[in-house]
Protein backbone atom coordinates (compact mmCIF):
# COMPACT_ATOMS: atom_id res chain seq x y z
CA UNK A 1 0.00 0.00 0.00
CA UNK A 2 1.13 3.53 -0.59
CA UNK A 3 2.21 5.43 2.10
CA UNK A 4 0.63 9.39 2.20
CA UNK A 5 2.88 11.78 4.01
CA UNK A 6 1.00 14.76 6.16
CA UNK A 7 3.29 17.54 5.18
CA UNK A 8 2.29 20.28 7.13
CA UNK A 9 2.70 23.70 4.95
CA UNK A 10 3.14 26.31 7.52
CA UNK A 11 2.75 30.18 5.95
CA UNK A 12 5.78 32.13 6.05
CA UNK A 13 6.48 35.58 4.41
CA UNK A 14 9.87 36.29 3.43
CA UNK A 15 11.93 39.02 4.52
CA UNK A 16 14.26 39.91 1.71
CA UNK A 17 17.08 38.18 3.38
CA UNK A 18 16.14 34.45 2.95
CA UNK A 19 14.51 34.74 6.54
CA UNK A 20 11.25 33.20 7.30
CA UNK A 21 8.94 35.44 9.59
CA UNK A 22 5.38 34.84 10.44
CA UNK A 23 2.37 36.00 9.39
CA UNK A 24 0.52 39.07 11.05
CA UNK A 25 -2.01 38.26 13.49
CA UNK A 26 -4.32 40.36 15.13
CA UNK A 27 -2.91 41.02 17.86
CA UNK A 28 -3.69 40.32 21.94
CA UNK A 29 -3.77 42.87 24.74
CA UNK A 30 0.27 42.87 25.78
CA UNK A 31 0.87 43.22 22.11
CA UNK A 32 -1.73 45.33 19.96
CA UNK A 33 -0.10 44.66 16.73
CA UNK A 34 2.23 42.31 14.65
CA UNK A 35 3.62 44.18 12.36
CA UNK A 36 6.47 41.95 9.54
CA UNK A 37 9.58 43.46 8.40
CA UNK A 38 7.69 42.84 4.81
CA UNK A 39 3.85 42.11 4.15
CA UNK A 40 4.10 39.96 1.18
CA UNK A 41 0.67 38.88 0.95
CA UNK A 42 -0.74 42.03 1.81
CA UNK A 43 1.39 43.23 -1.39
CA UNK A 44 0.08 40.28 -3.58
CA UNK A 45 -3.49 40.80 -2.47
CA UNK A 46 -4.78 43.38 -4.81
CA UNK A 47 -3.05 41.45 -7.95
CA UNK A 48 -3.47 38.06 -6.65
CA UNK A 49 -6.34 36.84 -9.67
CA UNK A 50 -4.47 39.02 -12.26
CA UNK A 51 -1.43 36.74 -11.63
CA UNK A 52 -3.12 33.67 -11.64
CA UNK A 53 -4.91 34.39 -14.94
CA UNK A 54 -1.30 35.25 -16.44
CA UNK A 55 -0.11 32.25 -15.31
CA UNK A 56 -2.89 30.37 -16.77
CA UNK A 57 -1.57 31.61 -19.99
CA UNK A 58 1.85 30.56 -19.40
CA UNK A 59 0.77 27.14 -18.95
CA UNK A 60 -1.61 26.87 -21.49
CA UNK A 61 1.78 27.68 -24.23
CA UNK A 62 4.03 25.60 -22.18
CA UNK A 63 5.66 28.28 -21.96
CA UNK A 64 7.97 26.90 -18.90
CA UNK A 65 12.03 28.17 -19.08
CA UNK A 66 12.99 31.02 -21.06
CA UNK A 67 10.59 31.66 -24.11
CA UNK A 68 7.87 34.19 -25.07
CA UNK A 69 6.83 35.53 -21.47
CA UNK A 70 10.68 36.35 -19.90
CA UNK A 71 11.68 37.51 -23.70
CA UNK A 72 8.65 40.58 -23.25
CA UNK A 73 9.42 41.30 -20.09
CA UNK A 74 13.04 41.90 -21.05
CA UNK A 75 12.11 44.26 -23.23
CA UNK A 76 9.98 46.13 -20.53
CA UNK A 77 12.38 45.80 -18.19
CA UNK A 78 15.08 47.45 -20.63
CA UNK A 79 12.78 49.93 -21.32
CA UNK A 80 12.00 50.53 -17.94
CA UNK A 81 16.03 50.73 -16.93
CA UNK A 82 16.95 53.15 -19.99
CA UNK A 83 18.81 50.57 -21.25
CA UNK A 84 19.39 48.19 -24.77
CA UNK A 85 19.08 45.34 -23.47
CA UNK A 86 18.16 42.88 -20.49
CA UNK A 87 18.54 39.31 -19.95
CA UNK A 88 16.62 37.37 -17.62
CA UNK A 89 18.57 34.77 -15.47
CA UNK A 90 17.32 32.23 -12.66
CA UNK A 91 18.35 34.48 -9.98
CA UNK A 92 20.46 37.61 -8.50
CA UNK A 93 23.16 35.66 -8.08
CA UNK A 94 23.71 34.08 -10.83
CA UNK A 95 23.14 37.55 -12.82
CA UNK A 96 26.34 38.65 -10.75
CA UNK A 97 28.11 35.47 -11.69
CA UNK A 98 27.13 35.06 -15.47
CA UNK A 99 27.79 38.52 -16.47
CA UNK A 100 31.16 38.24 -14.57
CA UNK A 101 32.01 35.29 -16.60
CA UNK A 102 31.07 36.85 -19.95
CA UNK A 103 33.35 39.96 -19.45
CA UNK A 104 35.86 36.71 -19.03
CA UNK A 105 36.76 37.13 -15.54
CA UNK A 106 38.19 34.10 -13.64
CA UNK A 107 41.17 32.90 -12.30
CA UNK A 108 44.10 35.39 -10.97
CA UNK A 109 41.45 38.22 -11.05
CA UNK A 110 40.37 40.38 -8.47
CA UNK A 111 37.54 42.07 -8.42
CA UNK A 112 36.73 45.49 -5.93
CA UNK A 113 33.26 45.51 -3.96
CA UNK A 114 32.21 46.49 -0.43
CA UNK A 115 31.92 44.23 2.40
CA UNK A 116 28.57 45.49 3.65
CA UNK A 117 26.70 43.54 1.26
CA UNK A 118 24.74 40.34 0.79
CA UNK A 119 26.90 37.35 0.67
CA UNK A 120 26.07 36.74 -3.11
CA UNK A 121 28.47 39.36 -4.16
CA UNK A 122 31.39 38.04 -2.75
CA UNK A 123 30.30 34.12 -4.06
CA UNK A 124 29.85 35.01 -7.75
CA UNK A 125 33.35 36.80 -7.87
CA UNK A 126 34.38 33.93 -6.20
CA UNK A 127 32.35 31.04 -8.97
CA UNK A 128 34.44 32.77 -11.45
CA UNK A 129 37.70 31.74 -9.85
CA UNK A 130 38.56 35.96 -8.87
CA UNK A 131 39.50 36.97 -5.43
CA UNK A 132 36.75 39.36 -4.25
CA UNK A 133 38.98 42.61 -2.86
CA UNK A 134 36.82 44.73 -0.27
CA UNK A 135 36.84 48.53 0.25
CA UNK A 136 35.24 50.75 2.83
CA UNK A 137 32.26 52.26 2.64
CA UNK A 138 30.73 55.96 3.28
CA UNK A 139 29.40 56.63 6.61
CA UNK A 140 26.19 58.20 5.19
CA UNK A 141 25.47 56.75 2.49
CA UNK A 142 26.79 53.15 3.36
CA UNK A 143 28.29 52.41 -0.46
CA UNK A 144 31.70 52.30 -2.15
CA UNK A 145 33.82 55.24 -0.66
CA UNK A 146 35.20 55.93 -3.93
CA UNK A 147 38.70 57.59 -2.11
CA UNK A 148 39.03 54.47 -1.14
CA UNK A 149 39.04 52.71 -4.17
CA UNK A 150 42.50 53.18 -5.77
CA UNK A 151 44.32 52.42 -3.31
CA UNK A 152 42.96 48.58 -3.76
CA UNK A 153 43.72 48.58 -7.45
CA UNK A 154 46.63 46.06 -8.16
CA UNK A 155 47.73 44.96 -11.71
CA UNK A 156 45.71 41.87 -10.90
CA UNK A 157 42.15 44.38 -10.40
CA UNK A 158 39.50 43.26 -13.50
CA UNK A 159 36.22 44.72 -12.01
CA UNK A 160 34.34 46.91 -10.11
CA UNK A 161 30.96 45.84 -8.41
CA UNK A 162 29.24 48.80 -6.12
CA UNK A 163 26.46 47.85 -4.30
CA UNK A 164 23.86 49.81 -4.11
CA UNK A 165 22.56 49.01 -0.57
CA UNK A 166 19.37 49.01 0.84
CA UNK A 167 18.02 51.04 -2.30
CA UNK A 168 20.20 53.86 -2.59
CA UNK A 169 22.64 54.17 -5.42
CA UNK A 170 26.52 54.13 -4.92
CA UNK A 171 28.46 57.41 -6.31
CA UNK A 172 28.65 56.14 -9.68
CA UNK A 173 30.85 59.39 -11.25
CA UNK A 174 34.10 59.24 -9.26
CA UNK A 175 34.11 55.18 -9.70
CA UNK A 176 33.12 54.96 -13.40
CA UNK A 177 36.13 58.00 -13.54
CA UNK A 178 38.72 55.44 -11.53
CA UNK A 179 37.02 52.49 -13.60
CA UNK A 180 37.86 54.33 -16.67
CA UNK A 181 41.58 55.82 -16.09
CA UNK A 182 42.19 52.20 -15.06
CA UNK A 183 40.57 50.10 -17.68
CA UNK A 184 38.06 47.89 -15.39
CA UNK A 185 34.75 46.67 -16.07
CA UNK A 186 31.74 48.49 -13.62
CA UNK A 187 29.03 46.34 -12.57
CA UNK A 188 26.12 47.64 -10.30
CA UNK A 189 24.64 45.47 -8.28
CA UNK A 190 21.30 46.48 -8.04
CA UNK A 191 19.41 43.76 -6.19
CA UNK A 192 18.39 46.09 -3.95
CA UNK A 193 17.13 49.42 -5.95
CA UNK A 194 15.16 48.69 -8.97
CA UNK A 195 14.05 51.98 -9.97
CA UNK A 196 16.08 54.07 -8.03
CA UNK A 197 18.20 57.26 -9.46
CA UNK A 198 21.13 58.96 -9.57
CA UNK A 199 21.98 62.40 -10.66
CA UNK A 200 18.82 61.49 -13.10
CA UNK A 201 19.80 57.67 -14.14
CA UNK A 202 17.81 54.99 -13.59
CA UNK A 203 20.01 51.94 -11.26
CA UNK A 204 21.25 49.67 -13.98
CA UNK A 205 21.82 52.07 -17.14
CA UNK A 206 25.27 53.47 -15.37
CA UNK A 207 27.79 50.57 -15.20
CA UNK A 208 29.00 48.72 -18.12
CA UNK A 209 26.07 46.37 -16.93
CA UNK A 210 24.06 45.99 -13.96
CA UNK A 211 22.77 42.51 -12.16
CA UNK A 212 18.89 42.85 -10.22
CA UNK A 213 17.38 40.17 -8.12
CA UNK A 214 13.49 39.34 -8.27
CA UNK A 215 13.48 37.84 -4.98
CA UNK A 216 10.50 38.01 -3.92
CA UNK A 217 11.35 39.75 -0.99
CA UNK A 218 13.28 42.40 -3.07
CA UNK A 219 11.37 45.68 -4.21
CA UNK A 220 10.37 43.90 -7.94
CA UNK A 221 9.77 40.42 -6.60
CA UNK A 222 8.89 36.99 -8.46
CA UNK A 223 6.65 34.06 -7.68
CA UNK A 224 10.15 32.78 -6.83
CA UNK A 225 13.67 33.22 -7.99
CA UNK A 226 14.13 34.88 -10.43
CA UNK A 227 17.21 38.10 -11.49
CA UNK A 228 17.89 39.95 -14.50
CA UNK A 229 21.42 41.48 -16.18
CA UNK A 230 20.60 45.00 -18.13
CA UNK A 231 23.56 46.29 -20.69
CA UNK A 232 24.04 48.99 -23.30
CA UNK A 233 26.48 46.67 -24.73
CA UNK A 234 25.04 44.10 -27.31
CA UNK A 235 28.52 41.89 -27.12
CA UNK A 236 28.10 41.53 -23.93
CA UNK A 237 24.21 41.07 -23.80
CA UNK A 238 24.83 38.32 -26.36
CA UNK A 239 27.83 36.44 -24.16
CA UNK A 240 25.09 36.30 -21.48
CA UNK A 241 22.52 35.03 -23.37
CA UNK A 242 24.54 32.08 -24.74
CA UNK A 243 26.37 31.58 -21.34
CA UNK A 244 22.67 31.23 -19.54
CA UNK A 245 21.34 28.63 -21.99
CA UNK A 246 24.03 25.77 -22.00
CA UNK A 247 26.40 27.97 -24.46
CA UNK A 248 23.73 27.66 -26.91
CA UNK A 249 22.58 30.30 -29.37
CA UNK A 250 21.28 27.28 -31.82
CA UNK A 251 19.74 24.42 -29.75
CA UNK A 252 22.38 21.44 -29.79
CA UNK A 253 24.96 23.83 -31.13
CA UNK A 254 27.31 24.79 -28.15
CA UNK A 255 29.66 27.47 -28.66
CA UNK A 256 31.17 27.47 -25.42
CA UNK A 257 29.68 25.25 -22.02
CA UNK A 258 27.70 27.33 -20.46
CA UNK A 259 25.39 26.98 -17.27
CA UNK A 260 21.45 26.60 -17.21
CA UNK A 261 19.97 29.98 -15.94
CA UNK A 262 16.86 30.40 -18.22
CA UNK A 263 14.29 32.41 -16.36
CA UNK A 264 11.31 31.02 -15.34
CA UNK A 265 8.41 31.74 -17.95
CA UNK A 266 5.94 32.06 -15.13
CA UNK A 267 8.25 34.72 -13.55
CA UNK A 268 8.68 36.76 -16.69
CA UNK A 269 4.70 36.72 -16.88
CA UNK A 270 4.48 37.94 -13.29
CA UNK A 271 7.51 40.44 -12.61
CA UNK A 272 5.95 42.14 -16.13
CA UNK A 273 2.79 42.04 -14.33
CA UNK A 274 4.13 43.56 -11.10
CA UNK A 275 6.82 45.97 -13.13
CA UNK A 276 3.41 48.11 -14.39
CA UNK A 277 3.02 48.98 -10.44
CA UNK A 278 6.43 49.21 -9.43
CA UNK A 279 6.30 52.94 -9.54
CA UNK A 280 3.52 53.27 -7.20
CA UNK A 281 5.00 50.93 -5.36
CA UNK A 282 8.28 53.21 -5.01
CA UNK A 283 6.43 56.27 -3.95
CA UNK A 284 4.66 54.45 -1.14
CA UNK A 285 7.83 53.10 -0.16
CA UNK A 286 9.41 56.73 -0.08
CA UNK A 287 6.16 58.21 1.39
CA UNK A 288 6.65 55.68 4.31
CA UNK A 289 10.44 56.17 4.86
CA UNK A 290 9.20 59.86 5.54
CA UNK A 291 6.61 59.09 7.64
CA UNK A 292 9.24 57.41 9.63
CA UNK A 293 11.83 60.18 9.47
CA UNK A 294 9.09 62.69 10.45
CA UNK A 295 8.39 60.57 13.62
CA UNK A 296 12.01 59.70 14.79
CA UNK A 297 13.84 62.77 14.16
CA UNK A 298 13.31 64.05 17.48
CA UNK A 299 14.41 61.22 18.77
CA UNK A 300 17.95 61.07 20.62
CA UNK A 301 20.18 58.40 19.93
CA UNK A 302 19.12 56.96 16.39
CA UNK A 303 20.42 57.87 13.35
CA UNK A 304 18.25 58.14 10.49
CA UNK A 305 18.89 56.81 6.85
CA UNK A 306 20.13 59.72 4.41
CA UNK A 307 19.12 60.59 1.15
CA UNK A 308 22.27 61.67 -0.69
CA UNK A 309 21.20 65.49 -2.85
CA UNK A 310 22.58 62.98 -6.28
CA UNK A 311 19.76 60.20 -5.53
CA UNK A 312 16.17 59.25 -5.26
CA UNK A 313 16.21 56.00 -2.37
CA UNK A 314 13.97 53.54 -2.96
CA UNK A 315 14.04 51.90 0.52
CA UNK A 316 14.51 48.44 -0.44
CA UNK A 317 15.23 48.07 3.73
CA UNK A 318 14.44 51.47 5.87
CA UNK A 319 17.58 50.69 8.20
CA UNK A 320 18.20 53.41 11.18
CA UNK A 321 21.72 53.26 14.05
CA UNK A 322 21.46 52.48 17.70
CA UNK A 323 24.15 51.71 19.74
CA UNK A 324 22.49 48.64 21.86
CA UNK A 325 21.17 47.66 18.64
CA UNK A 326 20.62 43.95 19.90
CA UNK A 327 18.58 44.25 22.89
CA UNK A 328 16.89 47.07 21.40
CA UNK A 329 15.63 44.30 18.60
CA UNK A 330 15.29 42.00 21.09
CA UNK A 331 12.38 44.26 22.69
CA UNK A 332 10.61 45.31 19.42
CA UNK A 333 10.29 41.84 18.40
CA UNK A 334 8.68 41.16 21.67
CA UNK A 335 6.11 44.17 21.26
CA UNK A 336 5.16 42.66 17.72
CA UNK A 337 7.39 44.59 15.60
CA UNK A 338 9.80 42.37 12.83
CA UNK A 339 13.23 43.97 12.66
CA UNK A 340 16.02 42.72 11.09
CA UNK A 341 19.60 43.61 10.52
CA UNK A 342 20.91 43.71 6.83
CA UNK A 343 24.07 42.58 7.96
CA UNK A 344 25.08 41.47 10.98
CA UNK A 345 28.71 40.18 9.91
CA UNK A 346 30.33 42.10 7.59
CA UNK A 347 31.46 39.81 4.56
CA UNK A 348 35.54 40.13 5.52
CA UNK A 349 34.58 38.68 8.90
CA UNK A 350 32.57 36.03 7.85
CA UNK A 351 33.86 32.58 8.13
CA UNK A 352 33.63 31.30 4.42
CA UNK A 353 35.68 34.52 3.66
CA UNK A 354 38.45 33.80 6.07
CA UNK A 355 40.75 32.18 3.69
CA UNK A 356 40.43 35.96 2.58
CA UNK A 357 43.06 36.76 5.09
CA UNK A 358 41.21 40.01 6.36
CA UNK A 359 40.77 40.93 10.04
CA UNK A 360 38.68 42.55 12.23
CA UNK A 361 39.21 46.36 11.76
CA UNK A 362 40.47 46.12 8.15
CA UNK A 363 37.04 47.90 7.29
CA UNK A 364 36.24 49.91 10.26
CA UNK A 365 32.97 52.04 9.30
CA UNK A 366 31.62 48.90 7.57
CA UNK A 367 32.53 47.21 10.81
CA UNK A 368 30.86 49.83 13.08
CA UNK A 369 27.38 50.26 11.01
CA UNK A 370 27.04 46.47 10.98
CA UNK A 371 27.27 46.58 14.67
CA UNK A 372 24.66 49.74 14.66
CA UNK A 373 21.86 49.02 11.96
CA UNK A 374 18.40 48.06 12.57
CA UNK A 375 15.67 47.71 9.58
CA UNK A 376 12.52 48.60 10.97
CA UNK A 377 9.39 47.06 8.70
CA UNK A 378 9.03 48.32 5.07
CA UNK A 379 6.66 47.67 2.45
CA UNK A 380 4.52 49.45 -0.33
CA UNK A 381 0.97 48.58 1.95
CA UNK A 382 2.48 49.79 5.05
CA UNK A 383 -0.13 51.83 7.11
CA UNK A 384 -0.01 54.95 8.81
CA UNK A 385 -1.33 53.31 12.45
CA UNK A 386 1.19 50.73 11.69
CA UNK A 387 4.15 53.14 11.36
CA UNK A 388 3.43 55.25 14.61
CA UNK A 389 3.35 51.95 16.79
CA UNK A 390 6.81 51.01 15.55
CA UNK A 391 7.59 54.96 15.83
CA UNK A 392 6.00 55.14 19.39
CA UNK A 393 7.17 51.61 20.21
CA UNK A 394 10.88 52.52 19.52
CA UNK A 395 10.73 56.05 21.70
CA UNK A 396 8.84 54.00 24.64
CA UNK A 397 12.33 51.51 24.31
CA UNK A 398 14.60 54.43 24.30
CA UNK A 399 13.88 56.47 26.73
C1 LIG B 1 19.38 39.71 -2.99
C2 LIG B 1 20.76 40.14 -3.34
C3 LIG B 1 21.57 39.40 -4.21
C4 LIG B 1 21.24 38.01 -4.67
O1 LIG B 1 20.05 37.87 -5.35
P1 LIG B 1 19.28 36.44 -5.36
O2 LIG B 1 18.18 36.70 -6.34
O3 LIG B 1 18.78 36.20 -3.98
O4 LIG B 1 20.23 35.42 -5.83
C5 LIG B 1 22.79 39.94 -4.58
N1 LIG B 1 23.21 41.13 -4.10
C6 LIG B 1 22.47 41.85 -3.24
C7 LIG B 1 22.99 43.17 -2.77
C8 LIG B 1 21.23 41.39 -2.81
O5 LIG B 1 20.51 42.11 -1.95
Amino acid sequence: MMQTKNLKIEKHTSDGSGQLGCLPFSGTQDQPMNIPLLDLKAHHAPIKDEVLSRISEVIDCNAFAGGPFVESFEYAFADYCKVEHAIGVGSGTESLWLALLAQGIGPRDEVITAPNTFIATAEAINFTGARPVFVDILEDTYNLNPDLIEAAITPKTKAIIPVHLFGQMADMDPILEIAERHGLFVMEDSAQAVSADYKGRRAGSIGHCASFSFYPGKNLGAFGEAGAITTNDTNLAQKIRILRDHGQAKKYFHSRLGWNSRMDGIQGAVLELKLKRIDMATARRREAASRYSEKLSTVEGILLPSEDRFCKHVYHIYSIRVTNRDTLLDSLRERGVGGSIHYPIPLHLQEACQSLGYEKGDFPIAEKCASEFLSLPMFPEITEEQISYVADTLKGLIR
